[in-house]
Protein backbone atom coordinates (compact mmCIF):
# COMPACT_ATOMS: atom_id res chain seq x y z
CA UNK A 1 0.00 0.00 0.00
CA UNK A 2 0.93 3.28 -0.91
CA UNK A 3 1.36 5.33 2.54
CA UNK A 4 -0.28 9.09 1.51
CA UNK A 5 0.82 10.78 5.07
CA UNK A 6 4.16 12.62 4.74
CA UNK A 7 6.51 12.13 7.66
CA UNK A 8 8.80 14.23 8.37
CA UNK A 9 12.27 14.97 6.64
CA UNK A 10 15.69 13.14 8.03
CA UNK A 11 18.65 15.28 8.15
CA UNK A 12 21.23 13.95 6.46
CA UNK A 13 23.24 10.49 5.00
CA UNK A 14 20.13 8.84 3.47
CA UNK A 15 17.93 9.61 0.42
CA UNK A 16 14.70 9.75 2.05
CA UNK A 17 11.41 10.84 0.97
CA UNK A 18 8.36 12.32 2.76
CA UNK A 19 7.03 8.97 2.86
CA UNK A 20 9.57 7.18 4.51
CA UNK A 21 11.24 5.46 2.23
CA UNK A 22 14.78 5.22 1.21
CA UNK A 23 16.24 4.91 -1.80
CA UNK A 24 19.49 3.05 -1.64
CA UNK A 25 19.48 1.57 -5.39
CA UNK A 26 21.07 4.19 -7.94
CA UNK A 27 20.45 3.70 -11.59
CA UNK A 28 22.88 5.86 -13.39
CA UNK A 29 22.43 6.35 -17.42
CA UNK A 30 25.51 6.45 -18.66
CA UNK A 31 24.18 7.49 -22.65
CA UNK A 32 20.91 7.92 -24.42
CA UNK A 33 21.95 6.85 -27.48
CA UNK A 34 21.47 3.03 -28.85
CA UNK A 35 22.14 0.80 -31.45
CA UNK A 36 18.34 -0.76 -31.09
CA UNK A 37 15.83 0.95 -32.22
CA UNK A 38 12.80 -1.25 -29.56
CA UNK A 39 9.19 -0.22 -30.62
CA UNK A 40 7.73 -0.10 -27.26
CA UNK A 41 10.45 2.65 -26.65
CA UNK A 42 12.34 4.67 -29.67
CA UNK A 43 11.30 5.41 -33.18
CA UNK A 44 12.59 3.95 -35.92
CA UNK A 45 14.28 7.13 -36.84
CA UNK A 46 15.92 7.33 -33.62
CA UNK A 47 15.80 10.49 -31.15
CA UNK A 48 17.85 13.92 -31.04
CA UNK A 49 20.70 12.42 -28.99
CA UNK A 50 22.00 14.57 -26.22
CA UNK A 51 24.73 17.12 -27.50
CA UNK A 52 27.98 15.81 -25.65
CA UNK A 53 29.04 18.79 -23.67
CA UNK A 54 25.83 17.93 -21.47
CA UNK A 55 26.88 14.33 -21.14
CA UNK A 56 28.49 13.95 -17.52
CA UNK A 57 32.00 12.98 -18.25
CA UNK A 58 33.42 9.67 -16.74
CA UNK A 59 35.19 11.56 -14.25
CA UNK A 60 31.66 13.43 -13.15
CA UNK A 61 30.07 10.54 -13.07
CA UNK A 62 32.03 8.54 -11.28
CA UNK A 63 32.24 12.06 -8.86
CA UNK A 64 28.73 12.14 -8.28
CA UNK A 65 28.18 7.86 -7.75
CA UNK A 66 31.30 8.37 -4.99
CA UNK A 67 28.91 11.45 -3.14
CA UNK A 68 25.90 9.34 -3.16
CA UNK A 69 27.83 6.08 -1.71
CA UNK A 70 29.77 7.61 0.52
CA UNK A 71 27.21 10.18 1.56
CA UNK A 72 23.93 9.30 1.10
CA UNK A 73 23.78 5.81 1.68
CA UNK A 74 23.62 4.42 -1.76
CA UNK A 75 24.82 0.35 -1.78
CA UNK A 76 23.39 -0.67 -5.06
CA UNK A 77 24.36 0.64 -8.70
CA UNK A 78 23.11 -0.21 -11.85
CA UNK A 79 24.35 1.05 -15.08
CA UNK A 80 21.46 1.68 -18.03
CA UNK A 81 20.72 3.79 -20.77
CA UNK A 82 20.18 3.85 -23.91
CA UNK A 83 23.04 1.13 -23.67
CA UNK A 84 25.96 1.12 -21.38
CA UNK A 85 27.51 -1.17 -23.93
CA UNK A 86 27.72 1.99 -26.29
CA UNK A 87 29.51 4.25 -23.47
CA UNK A 88 33.12 4.39 -24.09
CA UNK A 89 34.44 4.32 -20.78
CA UNK A 90 31.72 1.69 -19.50
CA UNK A 91 34.58 -0.89 -17.80
CA UNK A 92 36.67 2.05 -16.60
CA UNK A 93 33.39 3.73 -14.94
CA UNK A 94 32.99 0.42 -13.42
CA UNK A 95 36.35 -0.17 -12.69
CA UNK A 96 36.44 3.18 -10.63
CA UNK A 97 33.21 2.56 -9.46
CA UNK A 98 33.90 -0.72 -7.77
CA UNK A 99 37.33 0.65 -6.04
CA UNK A 100 34.64 2.90 -4.49
CA UNK A 101 33.37 -0.25 -2.14
CA UNK A 102 33.90 -3.90 -1.91
CA UNK A 103 30.30 -3.88 -0.69
CA UNK A 104 28.56 -2.41 -3.42
CA UNK A 105 26.16 -4.18 -5.59
CA UNK A 106 27.21 -3.49 -9.58
CA UNK A 107 25.29 -4.47 -12.37
CA UNK A 108 23.86 -3.40 -15.73
CA UNK A 109 21.19 -3.51 -17.69
CA UNK A 110 22.05 -3.94 -21.73
CA UNK A 111 20.49 -5.06 -24.55
CA UNK A 112 23.23 -7.56 -24.70
CA UNK A 113 25.14 -5.95 -28.87
CA UNK A 114 28.62 -6.59 -27.69
CA UNK A 115 28.54 -8.04 -24.69
CA UNK A 116 29.84 -10.75 -25.43
CA UNK A 117 33.40 -9.14 -26.27
CA UNK A 118 32.74 -6.70 -23.00
CA UNK A 119 31.66 -9.80 -20.49
CA UNK A 120 35.10 -10.58 -19.71
CA UNK A 121 36.19 -6.94 -19.05
CA UNK A 122 33.22 -6.15 -16.84
CA UNK A 123 33.48 -9.11 -14.76
CA UNK A 124 37.79 -8.30 -14.29
CA UNK A 125 36.30 -4.33 -13.82
CA UNK A 126 33.84 -5.67 -10.51
CA UNK A 127 30.91 -5.98 -12.03
CA UNK A 128 28.46 -8.22 -10.28
CA UNK A 129 24.86 -8.91 -12.98
CA UNK A 130 23.83 -8.58 -15.62
CA UNK A 131 20.20 -8.05 -17.01
CA UNK A 132 19.86 -9.01 -20.86
CA UNK A 133 16.98 -7.60 -22.41
CA UNK A 134 15.44 -10.23 -25.00
CA UNK A 135 11.72 -10.25 -26.10
CA UNK A 136 11.91 -13.43 -28.17
CA UNK A 137 14.42 -15.79 -29.29
CA UNK A 138 12.69 -16.28 -33.08
CA UNK A 139 14.71 -13.89 -34.98
CA UNK A 140 12.29 -12.60 -37.32
CA UNK A 141 10.18 -11.48 -33.91
CA UNK A 142 13.42 -9.80 -33.15
CA UNK A 143 13.50 -7.75 -36.01
CA UNK A 144 10.33 -6.73 -35.91
CA UNK A 145 10.60 -5.18 -32.29
CA UNK A 146 14.16 -4.00 -32.59
CA UNK A 147 14.35 -3.18 -35.87
CA UNK A 148 17.71 -4.55 -36.41
CA UNK A 149 18.54 -8.18 -37.63
CA UNK A 150 20.58 -8.99 -34.56
CA UNK A 151 19.11 -11.97 -31.96
CA UNK A 152 22.67 -13.83 -32.87
CA UNK A 153 24.59 -11.02 -30.99
CA UNK A 154 21.90 -10.73 -27.86
CA UNK A 155 22.24 -14.93 -27.49
CA UNK A 156 26.17 -14.59 -27.63
CA UNK A 157 26.32 -11.89 -25.27
CA UNK A 158 24.35 -13.97 -22.50
CA UNK A 159 26.23 -16.94 -23.33
CA UNK A 160 29.44 -15.15 -21.79
CA UNK A 161 27.93 -12.92 -20.15
CA UNK A 162 27.13 -16.27 -18.22
CA UNK A 163 30.45 -17.77 -18.76
CA UNK A 164 32.28 -14.75 -17.57
CA UNK A 165 30.74 -15.25 -14.04
CA UNK A 166 28.32 -12.71 -14.28
CA UNK A 167 25.58 -14.19 -13.01
CA UNK A 168 22.58 -15.03 -12.39
CA UNK A 169 22.20 -13.35 -15.71
CA UNK A 170 18.51 -12.34 -16.06
CA UNK A 171 16.42 -11.46 -18.67
CA UNK A 172 13.98 -8.78 -19.14
CA UNK A 173 10.88 -9.14 -21.32
CA UNK A 174 8.32 -6.39 -22.37
CA UNK A 175 5.26 -8.78 -24.57
CA UNK A 176 3.62 -6.61 -27.37
CA UNK A 177 -0.05 -7.86 -27.82
CA UNK A 178 -0.20 -9.64 -31.59
CA UNK A 179 3.65 -9.37 -32.19
CA UNK A 180 5.72 -11.41 -29.00
CA UNK A 181 2.46 -12.20 -26.91
CA UNK A 182 1.83 -15.89 -27.64
CA UNK A 183 5.62 -16.34 -27.51
CA UNK A 184 5.67 -16.01 -24.04
CA UNK A 185 6.01 -19.98 -22.68
CA UNK A 186 8.69 -20.81 -25.54
CA UNK A 187 10.88 -17.67 -24.00
CA UNK A 188 10.83 -19.20 -20.69
CA UNK A 189 10.97 -22.68 -21.77
CA UNK A 190 14.47 -21.82 -23.46
CA UNK A 191 15.35 -19.12 -20.70
CA UNK A 192 15.09 -22.09 -18.39
CA UNK A 193 17.05 -24.63 -20.54
CA UNK A 194 19.63 -22.01 -20.56
CA UNK A 195 20.02 -21.17 -16.90
CA UNK A 196 19.00 -17.42 -16.87
CA UNK A 197 16.25 -15.98 -14.87
CA UNK A 198 13.50 -14.48 -17.23
CA UNK A 199 11.17 -11.82 -15.76
CA UNK A 200 8.39 -9.95 -17.86
CA UNK A 201 7.39 -6.30 -17.25
CA UNK A 202 4.50 -4.82 -18.18
CA UNK A 203 4.86 -2.32 -21.01
CA UNK A 204 4.93 1.29 -19.81
CA UNK A 205 3.56 4.93 -20.76
CA UNK A 206 7.44 5.84 -21.55
CA UNK A 207 8.03 5.44 -25.16
CA UNK A 208 8.91 8.49 -26.99
CA UNK A 209 6.38 7.89 -29.67
CA UNK A 210 3.67 8.27 -27.39
CA UNK A 211 2.10 5.17 -28.35
CA UNK A 212 1.32 3.22 -25.55
CA UNK A 213 -2.27 2.24 -24.50
CA UNK A 214 -4.35 0.99 -21.25
CA UNK A 215 -6.23 -1.54 -23.43
CA UNK A 216 -3.30 -2.81 -25.75
CA UNK A 217 -0.52 -3.49 -23.01
CA UNK A 218 -0.70 -7.18 -21.74
CA UNK A 219 -1.10 -7.19 -18.01
CA UNK A 220 0.30 -9.49 -15.33
CA UNK A 221 -3.06 -11.34 -15.21
CA UNK A 222 -2.83 -12.36 -19.15
CA UNK A 223 0.96 -13.31 -18.85
CA UNK A 224 -0.18 -15.96 -16.07
CA UNK A 225 -3.07 -17.21 -18.13
CA UNK A 226 -0.83 -17.56 -20.64
CA UNK A 227 2.00 -19.09 -18.87
CA UNK A 228 0.18 -21.02 -16.92
CA UNK A 229 -0.99 -23.63 -19.90
CA UNK A 230 2.24 -24.75 -20.27
CA UNK A 231 3.36 -24.39 -16.65
CA UNK A 232 2.77 -24.70 -12.87
CA UNK A 233 3.52 -22.01 -11.24
CA UNK A 234 3.50 -21.19 -7.81
CA UNK A 235 4.32 -18.48 -5.69
CA UNK A 236 8.42 -18.42 -4.58
CA UNK A 237 8.93 -18.45 -0.55
CA UNK A 238 11.19 -15.95 -0.47
CA UNK A 239 9.93 -12.29 0.76
CA UNK A 240 9.45 -9.93 -2.69
CA UNK A 241 10.60 -6.87 -0.44
CA UNK A 242 11.54 -3.95 -2.52
CA UNK A 243 12.06 -5.92 -5.50
CA UNK A 244 9.46 -5.01 -8.16
CA UNK A 245 9.30 -8.82 -9.83
CA UNK A 246 6.72 -11.09 -8.40
CA UNK A 247 8.59 -14.44 -8.63
CA UNK A 248 7.24 -17.77 -9.14
CA UNK A 249 8.61 -21.64 -9.27
CA UNK A 250 8.22 -22.92 -12.26
CA UNK A 251 6.73 -26.67 -12.18
CA UNK A 252 8.02 -27.25 -9.02
CA UNK A 253 11.64 -25.13 -9.03
CA UNK A 254 13.95 -24.79 -8.82
CA UNK A 255 13.75 -22.69 -11.92
CA UNK A 256 11.86 -19.56 -11.52
CA UNK A 257 9.85 -16.78 -13.57
CA UNK A 258 9.21 -13.14 -12.08
CA UNK A 259 6.25 -10.76 -13.14
CA UNK A 260 7.00 -6.75 -12.83
CA UNK A 261 3.51 -5.72 -12.91
CA UNK A 262 4.51 -1.74 -12.83
CA UNK A 263 1.00 -0.95 -14.63
CA UNK A 264 -1.40 -3.05 -12.80
CA UNK A 265 0.07 -3.97 -9.24
CA UNK A 266 1.88 -1.21 -8.68
CA UNK A 267 4.91 -1.11 -5.93
CA UNK A 268 5.58 2.36 -5.12
CA UNK A 269 4.97 1.98 -1.61
CA UNK A 270 8.38 -0.02 -1.63
CA UNK A 271 10.51 1.64 -4.10
CA UNK A 272 13.70 2.09 -2.86
CA UNK A 273 15.09 3.64 -6.54
CA UNK A 274 16.53 7.09 -7.60
CA UNK A 275 17.69 7.80 -10.76
CA UNK A 276 20.62 9.84 -12.46
CA UNK A 277 20.60 10.61 -15.99
CA UNK A 278 23.41 10.90 -18.47
CA UNK A 279 23.55 15.11 -18.47
CA UNK A 280 23.18 14.43 -14.45
CA UNK A 281 19.53 15.17 -13.78
CA UNK A 282 18.37 13.60 -10.29
CA UNK A 283 14.86 11.94 -11.39
CA UNK A 284 13.15 10.39 -8.05
CA UNK A 285 10.83 8.07 -10.44
CA UNK A 286 10.78 7.04 -13.46
CA UNK A 287 7.58 8.90 -14.29
CA UNK A 288 8.70 12.21 -12.33
CA UNK A 289 8.12 15.41 -14.44
CA UNK A 290 10.87 17.39 -12.31
CA UNK A 291 14.09 16.93 -12.46
CA UNK A 292 16.89 18.22 -10.16
CA UNK A 293 20.31 19.22 -11.85
CA UNK A 294 23.78 18.31 -10.48
CA UNK A 295 25.61 19.00 -13.17
CA UNK A 296 25.52 22.49 -13.02
CA UNK A 297 26.75 22.37 -9.59
CA UNK A 298 28.99 20.12 -9.91
CA UNK A 299 30.45 22.27 -13.06
CA UNK A 300 30.89 25.45 -10.94
CA UNK A 301 32.73 23.54 -8.60
CA UNK A 302 30.15 22.65 -5.73
CA UNK A 303 31.83 20.79 -3.10
CA UNK A 304 30.98 17.19 -2.24
CA UNK A 305 28.45 17.89 0.76
CA UNK A 306 26.39 20.75 -1.56
CA UNK A 307 26.25 18.36 -4.39
CA UNK A 308 24.68 15.64 -1.57
CA UNK A 309 22.44 18.20 0.12
CA UNK A 310 20.92 19.41 -3.41
CA UNK A 311 20.35 15.69 -3.67
CA UNK A 312 18.57 15.29 -0.45
CA UNK A 313 16.69 18.26 -1.65
CA UNK A 314 15.76 16.99 -4.97
CA UNK A 315 14.28 13.70 -3.12
CA UNK A 316 11.94 15.74 -0.96
CA UNK A 317 9.28 15.83 -4.23
CA UNK A 318 8.97 12.29 -4.80
CA UNK A 319 5.30 11.62 -5.19
CA UNK A 320 3.81 8.45 -3.49
CA UNK A 321 2.82 6.38 -6.60
CA UNK A 322 2.99 6.99 -10.23
CA UNK A 323 0.01 7.64 -10.93
CA UNK A 324 -0.88 5.61 -14.50
CA UNK A 325 -4.44 5.32 -14.06
CA UNK A 326 -4.92 8.75 -12.75
CA UNK A 327 -7.18 10.41 -15.41
CA UNK A 328 -4.91 13.40 -14.81
CA UNK A 329 -1.91 11.34 -15.49
CA UNK A 330 0.70 12.39 -17.93
CA UNK A 331 3.73 10.58 -19.54
CA UNK A 332 7.06 12.15 -18.71
CA UNK A 333 9.14 14.40 -21.42
CA UNK A 334 11.89 11.90 -21.46
CA UNK A 335 10.95 8.72 -22.64
CA UNK A 336 12.78 5.79 -20.94
CA UNK A 337 15.93 5.55 -23.25
CA UNK A 338 17.04 9.15 -21.93
CA UNK A 339 16.16 8.23 -18.70
CA UNK A 340 17.51 5.01 -17.77
CA UNK A 341 15.12 1.72 -17.07
N1 LIG B 1 19.23 -0.56 -23.69
C1 LIG B 1 19.24 -1.30 -22.48
C2 LIG B 1 18.24 -2.43 -22.52
O1 LIG B 1 17.41 -2.46 -23.43
O2 LIG B 1 18.30 -3.26 -21.64
C3 LIG B 1 19.02 -0.47 -21.23
C4 LIG B 1 18.00 0.61 -21.30
S1 LIG B 1 16.33 0.06 -21.54
C5 LIG B 1 15.49 1.59 -21.54
C6 LIG B 1 15.99 -0.67 -19.96
C7 LIG B 1 14.80 -1.59 -19.90
O3 LIG B 1 13.64 -0.83 -20.15
C8 LIG B 1 14.81 -2.71 -20.92
O4 LIG B 1 14.65 -3.94 -20.26
C9 LIG B 1 13.60 -2.44 -21.80
O5 LIG B 1 12.99 -3.60 -22.24
C10 LIG B 1 12.74 -1.65 -20.85
N2 LIG B 1 11.78 -0.78 -21.53
C11 LIG B 1 11.99 0.13 -22.49
N3 LIG B 1 10.84 0.74 -22.84
C12 LIG B 1 9.87 0.21 -22.05
C13 LIG B 1 8.47 0.42 -21.91
N4 LIG B 1 7.83 1.31 -22.63
N5 LIG B 1 7.80 -0.31 -20.99
C14 LIG B 1 8.45 -1.23 -20.23
N6 LIG B 1 9.77 -1.47 -20.30
C15 LIG B 1 10.47 -0.77 -21.21
FE1 LIG C 1 17.58 0.61 -26.93
FE2 LIG C 1 17.03 -0.58 -24.65
FE3 LIG C 1 15.30 1.21 -25.73
FE4 LIG C 1 15.63 -1.14 -26.91
S1 LIG C 1 14.81 -0.80 -24.82
S2 LIG C 1 15.64 0.86 -27.94
S3 LIG C 1 17.73 -1.58 -26.53
S4 LIG C 1 17.30 1.64 -24.96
Amino acid sequence: MVETTPRPQPTTGQLVDRFGRVATDLRVSLTDRCNLRCSYCMPADGLDWLPNERVLTDDEVVRLIRVAVERLGIREVRFTGGEPLVRRGLVDIVRRTRELSPDLELSITTNGLGLARTAPALKAAGLDRVNVSLDTIRAETFAEITRRDRLHDVVAGLKEAADAGLGPVKINAVLLRGVNDQQAPELLAWAIDMGYELRFIEQMPLDAQHGWSRDGMVTADEIFTMLEREFTLAPASEPRGSAPAELFTVDGGPATVGVIASVTRPFCGDCDRVRLTADGQVRDCLFARKESDLRTPLRDGAPDEELARLWTVAMAGKRAGHGIDDPTFLQPDRPMSAIGG
